[in-house]
């Protein structure tokens, strides 16, 4: 049987827009010693724009005699018909930045989506790939003479996208998501209750590192294809640590569901909330801090 103050608290919760799912998931929370995040989407608002946009330079000499303006409008005209495909929040940015330079995007003629990695397909007769470093090293694209650059718009916070055509680099791009209110605010809180608070993206170690310092989570786990994060969870288990994870997305439903805790926000994908135990009618993390302060007040209350 459920005790009552439980019953009660999960009431409170319910006013403060905290659904909890049973009792026992609040008795379980109240045992967590860290707290795993999704990055994109939790943390940050996950509506990026993009914020830059560079051409390499090119040794085709069809390419030299149009003026850059022109090829810069090629390159980001294909890219963007090949990411209108992608149902990724980084795709849609790059879309967006496309129509509103008045591009008129074709249809691709083939697409794949490789979670973690990017996008690749042909548009106009020509194949391109468009993502991260890992997916230019598979394909054997040299980022090499704009990882500088790269490094750069990493150490900013924003995630750089690299573009290659016909196995060649042809430009890079950033796009930055913005930190959500209430974040920083929350983690302090997290700190508080003595949580470890632990960072988990598939986005670069750099960018994550950049923004992981601005919120103060402690450690982040970067580069994490979308199946390795459900891995990720179950690794911090076996060091005997009791985790909660916070995430929104598709992906994160399986390690949701392995957490001791999973909480998502309403706001988030249907099977990330079925995944979870606690849904959070709020789209921000302050529900996260306030869900494990009235674990705490309750659990003490019935000792
Ligand atoms: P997260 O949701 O944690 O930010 P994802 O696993 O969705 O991470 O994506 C990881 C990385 O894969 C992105 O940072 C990006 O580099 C690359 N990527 C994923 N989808 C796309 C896409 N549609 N276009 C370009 N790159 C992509
Ligand atoms: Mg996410």
């Amino acid at each position: 049987a459920v005790p009552t103050a439980v019953m009660v608290a999960t009431g409170r919760g319910a006013n403060y827009g905290i659904l909890i799912k049973g009792g026992e998931a609040l008795q379980r929370l109240e045992k967590i010693d860290t707290i795993v995040l999704d990055k994109t989407g939790t943390i940050t608002a996950g509506r990026p724009e993009v914020t830059d946009f560079f051409l390499a330079a090119s040794d085709d000499d069809a390419a030299r005699t149009q003026s850059p303006s022109a090829v810069e409008d090629h390159v980001l005209l294909v890219t963007a018909a090949l990411e209108r495909a992608s149902e990724h929040p980084l795709a849609e940015a790059i879309v967006q930045y496309a129509v509103a330079r008045g591009l008129n995007l074709p249809q691709a003629e083939e697409f794949e989506s490789l979670p973690g990695l990017g996008v690749v397909g042909v548009v106009d007769g020509e194949t391109l790939l468009i993502g991260n470093t890992a997916l230019m090293n598979k394909n054997g694209v040299l980022v090499e003479p704009m990882v500088s650059t790269a490094e750069r718009m990493s150490e900013e916070g924003k995630t750089p996208l690299w573009i290659a055509i016909e196995g060649r680099l042809a430009a890079v791009l950033a796009v930055a998501d913005t930190i959500k209110p209430g974040s920083i605010d929350a983690v302090r809180k997290m700190h508080d209750e003595g949580l470890r608070v632990v960072m988990l993206t598939g986005d670069n170690e750099r960018t994550a590192h950049a923004i992981a310092q601005r919120v103060g989570v402690d450690e982040v786990l970067a580069g994490v294809l979308p199946a390795g994060k459900v891995e990720a969870v179950k690794r911090l288990q076996a060091e005997g640590r009791v985790v909660a994870m916070v995430g929104d997305g598709v992906n994160d439903a399986p390690a949701l569901a392995q957490a001791d805790v999973g909480l998502t926000m309403a706001s988030g994908a249907d099977i990330a909330m079925e995944a979870g135990d606690v849904t959070l009618m709020r789209s921000d993390l302050t529900g996260v801090a306030a869900a494990i302060t009235l674990s705490r007040g309750t659990m003490r209350v019935m000792r």
